[in-house]
């Protein structure tokens, strides 16, 4: 048993079992051996790879779109532009790059990076050197315009899981079985935040809630309705959650979340509905699919321009990376986008509401 998991079991112990939410939340932020608190878990050599890590065209496209939303609003400088969990800071540095034409981006943006990583930080510090990010545990935006991303930080939050029976909902945690650590369920109950999945669900079924991705969806909308900005949101889910999505991954395979604490990404799909409802404040665009966004902004072009540089085993790399961006058995419709911007404010370019 690791440090974490003696840590874990005493708690348990000690106040009894604990939620899903509780469990993540140790496994993946406990400040000394939580698994995003030591290491940089991205890439092919680390747990999971991302979009930006994929390809450059990721952020290059995400940046025009972001870009385009500040002068659709009338260019406000200066503004915030922020990323929630940006990784290696590889998709900032391809935004930036990307904007560099844009006449007054770059001068009016002050780049805001929420990360609690250590090892992530010193990472982003060096992928954006020329550009004196400031760093934030929590999204505390100052008084100004919030241009935002978050890709692939909604899943990393902790989720509590919930299945249905006869009387009410059961809620899955985490307990000891013979002084092992182990899954059970709590007795039913009626939960005022599950009401509305009464109807759509059926005896047996698991449903989702994360409290902390509500907050931080609120936050967004609150200062996005009183500031002006974008939001875009860019995460593996759907409109609602149902099933259970809570999966651990150690380099690129499913394995139980329940061993070696601390050592695999723990993550659940993002339920956009609740995002959405949470985000009152501010209007969110059609919920689309990766890939169809990234064709609209005209990946396949760029993918096209960008090839005419390459030969070999390159070019059969970045065919290889368009294609797991956007082709529906790849990321394009697993992964979602979208975006959360003032009551009347055009969609962001990708996200219009007509195809
Ligand atoms: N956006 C990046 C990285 C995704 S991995 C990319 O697309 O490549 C998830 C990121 O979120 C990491 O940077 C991780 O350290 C950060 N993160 C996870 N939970 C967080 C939390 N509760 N608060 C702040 N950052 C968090």
């Amino acid at each position: 048993m690791n440090a974490l998991a003696q840590h874990i079991t005493a708690l348990i112990r000690a106040s009894g079992p604990l939620t899903l939410a509780e469990f993540m939340a140790l496994c993946l932020q406990h400040p000394e051996h939580g698994y995003y608190t030591t290491r940089d878990p991205l890439g092919a050599e680390g747990d999971f790879t991302t979009a930006p890590e994929i390809s450059q065209m990721f952020g290059e496209l995400v940046g025009l779109c972001l870009a385009q939303s500040w002068l659709d609003a009338g260019a406000p400088s200066p503004f915030t532009l922020a990323e929630l969990g940006p990784g290696r800071g590889t998709l900032m540095a391809d935004i930036m790059r990307a904007t560099r034409a844009v006449p007054g981006f770059h001068a009016a943006a002050e780049l805001l990076l929420v990360e609690t990583s250590p090892a992530l930080r010193a990472r982003q510090k060096a992928a954006l050197a020329g550009y004196q990010p400031a760093w934030a545990n929590q999204l505390t935006p100052k008084n100004q315009p919030l241009f935002l991303i978050a890709n692939e930080f909604f899943d990393a939050l902790p989720i509590r899981q919930f299945i249905r029976d006869e009387a009410g909902w059961r809620e899955r945690v985490v307990g000891l079985d013979d002084g092992a650590l182990a899954f059970g369920l709590t007795d039913a109950t009626q939960l005022a935040a599950l009401e509305h999945r009464w109807n759509d669900t059926e005896i047996g079924d698991v449903v989702e809630l994360s409290g902390h991705a509500d907050a931080v969806a609120s936050e967004i909308s609150s200062h996005i309705a009183a500031q002006g900005g974008c939001a875009l949101i860019i995460d593996y889910g759907d409109w609602r959650s149902k099933g259970d999505t809570f999966q651990a991954l150690k380099a690129h395979k499913k394995v139980s979340p329940l061993t070696a604490l601390g050592t695999a990404d723990l993550t659940a799909h993002v339920d956009f509905e609740a995002l959405a409802k949470a985000a009152a404040e501010v209007q969110h665009s059609k919920l689309t699919p990766q890939g169809l966004f990234l064709e609209r902004l005209g990946v396949t072009a760029r993918a096209q321009a960008l090839a005419k540089k390459l030969s070999g085993a390159a070019l059969e790399s970045h065919i290889a990376a368009h294609r797991r961006l956007t082709h529906p058995e790849e990321m394009g419709t697993l992964f979602k986008v979208m975006a959360l911007t003032p009551q009347g404010a055009p969609p962001p370019a990708g996200l219009e509401d007509d195809a």
